[in-house]
């Protein structure tokens, strides 16, 4: 009937149809479809700030890789920029403000470049940053890394704005298993918010209410991972000694840690962060009594002041904290400690930070990371009166930081001639013709040695401590208990 008519008659049956909005949509979701097979669109992908976000990075590029996106690391051929931010401390969230601005001119080149921000500071601004960065396209909240495939494909299509920073009752990413191969230390959420309100912190506000992940989903992306090549795990929570609170049954941090012992394949476990008002005698013992915890905790002070303490809402006292970290050394006395301290707390006198000083001398820290208070909008502390200059606030911290490199520097000294079993992580950042890998206490090692020991468990001797790591040589004499150089699976 069509070659009777003619072409011409064709065109006029066929284009309502083509005119018609559904089938123009038809065309484009199809279109598009084939497109990113063809050609996977690519994602630059900046992190700031603590290991919570770096682990959201990686279930970030999990879920955009299953939708063909690709990652770069040429900020100037990627499709879509986001940026995973941080606002705990001033200095992180300036650093992303300064780099959210940088952008502006790159967006101005390519119009159809898509500009994202995701994590604390897209949770806490919300549509606002819209206002301060017109040329930004997308902000996403800590609880909204699923959607992010729906928005970017909705603002590719429509050039609108999309913000989302609904919190769930529990975030559907913290489930999340990333597929990443043959990766020798992994991340694995245990629990996602915070319930504490430290009065200086945002986190509770940005990261939500605590909510466990039950155990045995736990214990499954443990056996994953294993499956997958790793060999260490590092559970994560804002305060995992507070694992459980919520889930029926026996769930527990320390129950948890002997579910992970157990796993076949994992060798090394590290957890991350603690806090001593949650720290029991089950946790403690748990460093003698099973085989693959390292020993090593990061035990977080504050202050060792207890007027600050208190102000701050920590809920212990300086002699509290003293006394849990005897019962970790009478427990485990090789066990390596690290905290995080503050300086400049509103209210803080010179006394006040003496005690802090005291504190750091009684416990002598393998490490410390040490900060600047400041003020955080919708933390309680931002209302207190009497802050405390900057000039002080940075002159305690130079004074905190002297002190401390001390004693850091003697205890890496003290590991010099000492043999450490090394999990060997990958290249050496010094010298990329050297590996590098971690003592169970948690120091960096770098030595000479083949990356075919990437993920092998080493004997090294330690031959230089400094400042921020150890230098050594592989030890292949069988000097070691147990007569093995390279230790197998556990
Ligand atoms: N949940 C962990 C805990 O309680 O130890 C740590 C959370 S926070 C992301 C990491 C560290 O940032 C804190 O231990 C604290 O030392 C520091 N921090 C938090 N709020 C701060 C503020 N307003 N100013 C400076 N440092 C801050
Ligand atoms: Fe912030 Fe305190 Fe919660 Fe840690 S325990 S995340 S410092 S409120």
């Amino acid at each position: 009937m069509f070659a009777s008519r003619g072409i011409s008659s064709v065109r006029e049956t066929i284009q309502p149809v083509l005119e018609k909005p559904h089938f123009k949509r038809w065309v484009g979701v199809h279109l598009l479809f084939w497109r990113d097979r063809v050609t996977p669109r690519l994602i630059y992908l900046e992190t700031f700030g603590c290991q919570m976000n770096e682990h959201d990075s990686e279930k970030i590029l999990e879920i955009l890789g299953a939708k063909y996106y690709r990652t770069t690391g040429k900020i100037h051929e990627a499709d879509v920029i986001l940026i995973n931010t941080c606002t705990v401390r001033e200095k992180p969230e300036h650093k992303v403000y300064s780099t959210l601005g940088r952008l502006r001119k790159l967006k101005q080149k390519r119009r159809e470049m898509i500009i994202g921000v995701g994590g604390c500071l897209a949770q806490q601004e919300g549509e606002r940053l819209f206002a301060k960065f017109p040329h930004l396209d997308l902000v996403f909240g800590t609880h909204n890394l699923h959607l992010l495939p729906t928005l970017l494909a909705d603002i590719q299509r429509t050039g609108n704005q999309r913000c989302e920073t609904c919190f769930y009752d529990r975030a559907p990413s913290m489930d999340l298993v990333p597929l990443v191969e043959n990766k020798v230390r992994s991340y694995v959420t245990i629990m996602q918010g915070c319930d504490n309100f430290c009065s200086y912190c945002i986190v509770p506000s940005v990261r939500g209410p605590e909510r466990s992940r039950p155990m045995a989903e736990i214990l499954e992306e443990v056996r994953i991972l294993a499956h997958r090549g790793s060999k260490e795990v590092i559970l994560l929570g804002q305060n995992v000694n507070s694992y459980g609170k919520g889930l029926n049954g026996e769930a527990s941090f320390p129950a948890l840690l002997r579910g992970v012992n157990r796993v076949k394949g994992i060798e090394r476990i590290r957890f991350t962060t603690s806090h001593p008002k949650d720290l029991s005698q089950d946790l403690i013992t748990s460093f003698r009594d099973l085989p693959k915890l390292c020993e090593h905790i990061h035990l977080p002070f504050q202050s060792g002041s207890n007027s600050i303490l208190h102000l701050m809402n920590r809920v212990y006292t300086r002699e509290g904290y003293l006394a849990k970290i005897d019962r970790l050394r009478a427990v485990c006395p090789s066990i390596a400690i690290t905290a995080d301290v503050l300086v400049g707390f509103p209210g803080e006198s010179q006394k006040d930070f003496e005690d802090t000083l005291d504190l750091i001398e009684r416990v002598q820290f393998d490490n410390l990371f040490s900060f600047r208070y400041s003020k955080r909008k919708g933390s309680s502390a931002s209302d207190l009166p009497e802050q405390i200059p900057d000039e002080i606030k940075r002159e305690r911290l130079t004074v905190l930081q002297e002190v401390q490199k001390k004693i850091t520097r003697r205890k890496n000294r003290e590991m010099e001639g000492r043999r450490e079993w090394v999990l060997v992580e990958g290249r050496s950042q010094k010298n990329p013709m050297e590996i590098m890998g971690r003592t169970r206490s948690n120091r960096i090692v770098n030595f000479p040695g083949g990356i075919d020991l990437i993920g092998k468990t080493v004997v090294v001797k330690i031959e230089k401590g400094f400042a921020n790591s150890l230098r050594g040589v592989l030890r292949q004499d069988g000097a070691m208990p147990g007569d093995a150089q390279i230790i197998g699976q556990a």
